[in-house]
């Protein structure tokens, strides 16, 4: 018995990374997971396949996270198969990092597109079906950056503190209807993503760490797990830093 036991999860860029980590870790407190990537592979059918050995459900669905009609489509698939959406967790994100004065505008354009409006998409389609359930959560993957700012992401940071703005509002908005919405704003940690920083990039970062290390994806992953938990029933709107102190 685990305490999401039949709930069905939603997790956008679920193959690879914290996104894979939340995937595993919501499924082993029994949820039934549905991974969106924007290309599926041998990564995505590893999620899966790890969780149907455990006796859970698990889908994978391609889905661009930018593409507004298909994260409505996504979640129609969702709710055809499975009559319900309980948690989603909007994790897809990138960067593209640059100085402003040298940031091209496709730099610009791809990361607000797929970090912010990826996370309009989602939040707007799941939330149909959700105040018509009186019941979901929605957990919303932020950046420390997006609080306290990163020189060469303009455009990461921007995003993130729109998604920590977005998360608010949403919050505020669908309290009523028995829906939490909350972001998890993890540092830094060690995935695909933090693997393109430069040695003089990875130290400067060390030096902000309080704790005096990076994270694992599943450090945050049971952050997830308990915002969308019965311990955190009474949590909306927060942002949850997950970053070794950084933040503070
Ligand atoms: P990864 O790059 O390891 O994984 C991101 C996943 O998202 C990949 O599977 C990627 O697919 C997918 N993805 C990217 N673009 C899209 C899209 N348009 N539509 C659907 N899926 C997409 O990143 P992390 O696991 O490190 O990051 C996960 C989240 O955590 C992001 O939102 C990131 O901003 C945030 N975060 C990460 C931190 C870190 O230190 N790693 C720190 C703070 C926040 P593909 O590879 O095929 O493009």
């Amino acid at each position: 018995m685990g305490i999401l036991d039949n709930k069905v999860a939603c997790v956008t860029g679920g193959a690879r990374g914290i996104g894979k980590a939340i995937s595993l870790a919501l499924a082993s407190e029994g949820a039934h997971i549905v991974l969106v990537d924007v290309r599926l592979g041998t990564e995505a059918d590893e999620v899966v396949n790890i969780i149907r050995s455990k006796g859970l459900r698990a889908t994978a669905l391609q889905a661009d996270v930018r593409d507004f009609n298909a994260a409505q489509g996504v979640i129609d698939t969702i709710v055809k198969e499975h009559q319900r959406l309980d948690i989603l967790v909007n994790n897809a994100g990138i960067t593209r990092d640059n100085l402003l004065v040298r940031m091209s505008e496709e730099e610009w354009d791809a990361v607000i597109d797929t970090n912010l409006k990826g996370t309009f998409n989602f939040c707007k389609a799941a939330s149909r079906q959700m105040v018509g359930q009186r019941r979901g959560t929605i957990i919303n993957i932020a950046s420390v950056v997006g609080l306290i700012g990163n020189a060469g992401q303009v455009n990461y940071a921007a995003s993130k503190a729109g998604v920590i703005g977005l998360t608010k509002t949403l919050a505020k908005e669908l309290a009523s209807r028995n829906i939490q919405v909350n972001a998890v704003a993890p540092g830094y940690v060690e995935t695909e993503m933090t693997k393109k920083l430069s040695a003089q990039q990875r130290e400067a970062l060390m030096n902000l760490i309080p704790m005096k290390r990076t994270a694992q994806p599943e450090e945050v992953a049971s952050v997830v797990v308990f915002l969308v938990s019965p311990a955190a029933s009474y949590i909306t709107g927060q942002v949850l830093c997950v970053d070794g102190g950084i933040a503070m």
